[in-house]
């Protein structure tokens, strides 16, 4: 008999910017996925365009998860740029006193978003040497060369297929079209920078080469060699990326190793804030620390950042975000609402079929290049109609299980139902305040989340129906003295904040 394994069904469909087409994908070698997604560049908090693409990655690494594959998942940090190394020096810091508090609030406001840690997380400035060897590498071939201030270029003329990730046609391109912006003298002006000499009174390493500091491209060359081998799986990051970031990293690993770097390439659209680009000029720009601090709950922001698949332009509203909270408190009250209801023996095939159909829906929105509105759309649905059965009498015991389950499939993805929006947001307010950017008295005092109320009301009514009725008077008043107010209605118990 064939055995159907789920492992090696090879069902995802994934648009691959290298070949311009959606393909399957699946790991070259083993069970295994290696793949590199370019991380922050630790000169600021992160916003939420960043958290964009970070949280993209993160439904990538979770479904693949759930799929059955192992994962091997590199992630850099950029701890040295030209701008972290004006404002090091502007602040009289070295680069790793001005980045580290910035690395640890990212890998914070990951936490918040239920961002799971990639395996492997890497600072450029831990690679430096292996990045002067590579240069040297690539000198030696003639691929790269040193000018006489003591910075290296990469020569773009040796690299025929320049271009083959952004379809830009090189080929015919005049000198003068400018790929690196910087203002070092090369031979070309396409080429562009490895490594940089130092300049004065700026931080800079001692190294094979000479001292400098590399270029940007070069440490994601390096690291995700270092850690997948010359050729892996599958690189990701910002559209913005694609060039001259990610066309770069090719020349440099393929004109060194003449193998294929990476098999395959995700790029995240740009999200939109209110209809237009974010911009600090236009006052829309907003980091995940300003959205935390204004009350607005991660996980609704988690939601909203996964509603629209990756490769759509995300319109990034505050309206949208409030739908985005109600949608995740649906969920969490259906959650409860099954888990606590106590039901008559037995199953309903309606509720059954709602079940199954909602888990196989999931799993074809997301095998179809990671449609995440309709694998969302599906669990939607099914909470709908086990909600019409429920308020009908008609659910049965037996049909708890595949509802939670399809919940959890869901779950494993989006990750919004853990209530611990209360506790996060208040760390936030608490370095908002340490930072002196809201007072003592905008902190509100503790509340009591919509789902913590959810679940008491659920709880009040089986304690009710049990007749056990000093606890359902004790929920009530806990309610009370929280400002919620119950009350009973024909359509069942509603509930408001005084
Ligand atoms: P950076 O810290 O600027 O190096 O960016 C980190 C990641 O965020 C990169 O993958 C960028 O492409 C991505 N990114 C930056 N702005 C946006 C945006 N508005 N929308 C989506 N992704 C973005
Ligand atoms: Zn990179």
């Amino acid at each position: 008999m064939r055995r159907l394994c789920y492992n090696f069904r090879l069902p995802l469909r994934l648009y691959n910017t290298l070949s311009g087409k959606v393909e399957e994908f699946a790991p070259a070698a083993d069970n295994t996925v290696r793949m590199y997604a370019c991380g922050p560049t630790v000169y600021d908090y992160g916003h939420i365009g960043n958290f964009r693409t970070f949280v993209a990655v993160d439904i990538l690494r979770r479904f693949l998860r759930q799929s059955g594959f192992k994962l091997q998942h590199v992630m850099n940090i950029t701890d040295v740029d030209d701008k972290i190394i004006r404002n090091a020096a502007r602040d009289k810091k070295t680069v790793q006193e001005y980045t580290r508090k910035y690395e640890e609030a990212f890998l914070e406001d990951m936490g918040s978003l239920n961002i799971e840690r990639p395996e492997k997380l890497v600072r450029a400035t831990e690679h430096i040497q292996e990045m002067a060897e590579f240069i040297a590498e690539l000198e030696k071939k003639r691929i790269a060369y040193r000018t006489e201030d003591g910075s290296y270029y990469f020569r773009i003329a040796k690299f025929p297929e320049y271009g083959k990730l952004s379809k830009k046609d090189f080929a015919g391109m005049e000198d003068g079209a400018r790929v690196d912006v910087d203002e070092y003298e090369k031979d070309s002006a396409r080429d562009f920078a490895l490594w940089k000499a130092p300049k004065e009174g700026e931080a800079f390493w001692e190294s094979p080469i000479g001292p400098g500091r590399p270029g940007w491209h070069i440490e994601c060359s390096v690291m995700s060699m270092k850690y997948l081998g010359d050729s892996f799986d599958l690189h990701a990051g910002g559209e913005d990326l694609t060039f001259p970031h990610h066309e770069n990293e090719i020349a440099q690993s393929e004109s060194l190793t003449g193998k294929i770097f990476s098999r395959h390439w995700m790029h995240v659209r740009f999200l939109l804030v209110e209809g237009e680009k974010m911009s600090k000029s236009l006052g829309n720009f907003y980091t995940l620390r300003d959205l935390l601090i204004k009350g607005h709950k991660p996980s609704a922001i988690r939601f909203l950042l996964t509603s629209v698949p990756y490769r759509k332009q995300l319109n990034f509203t505050f309206a949208g975000l409030e739908q985005g909270a109600k949608s995740v408190e649906r969920l969490r009250t259906f959650d409860a609402r099954i888990r606590m209801s106590q039901l008559p023996a037995g199953t309903n095939p309606s509720a059954q079929e709602a079940a199954a159909k909602a888990k196989s829906e999931m799993r074809a929105g997301m095998e179809d290049d990671l449609n995440t509105a309709y694998a969302s759309a599906a669990i939607f649905d099914m909470v709908r109609e086990a909600n019409i059965l429920a308020d009908r009498g008609e659910l049965r015991e037996g049909d708890k299980t595949p509802l939670l389950e399809a919940l959890h499939q869901f779950d494993e993805i989006f990750a919004v139902l853990k209530d611990d929006d209360a506790e996060k947001m208040k760390a936030a307010m608490e370095w908002a305040r340490s930072h002196g950017i809201l007072k003592e008295s905008d902190i509100p005092a503790d509340a009591i989340s919509d789902a913590d109320v959810n679940r008491l009301i659920e709880e009040r009514n089986a304690a009710k129906k049990a007749r056990d009725f000093a606890r359902s008077d004790a929920i009530r008043k806990q309610l009370a003295d929280a400002g919620i107010l119950v009350e009973d209605t024909k359509d069942g118990i509603r509930w408001k904040r005084k």
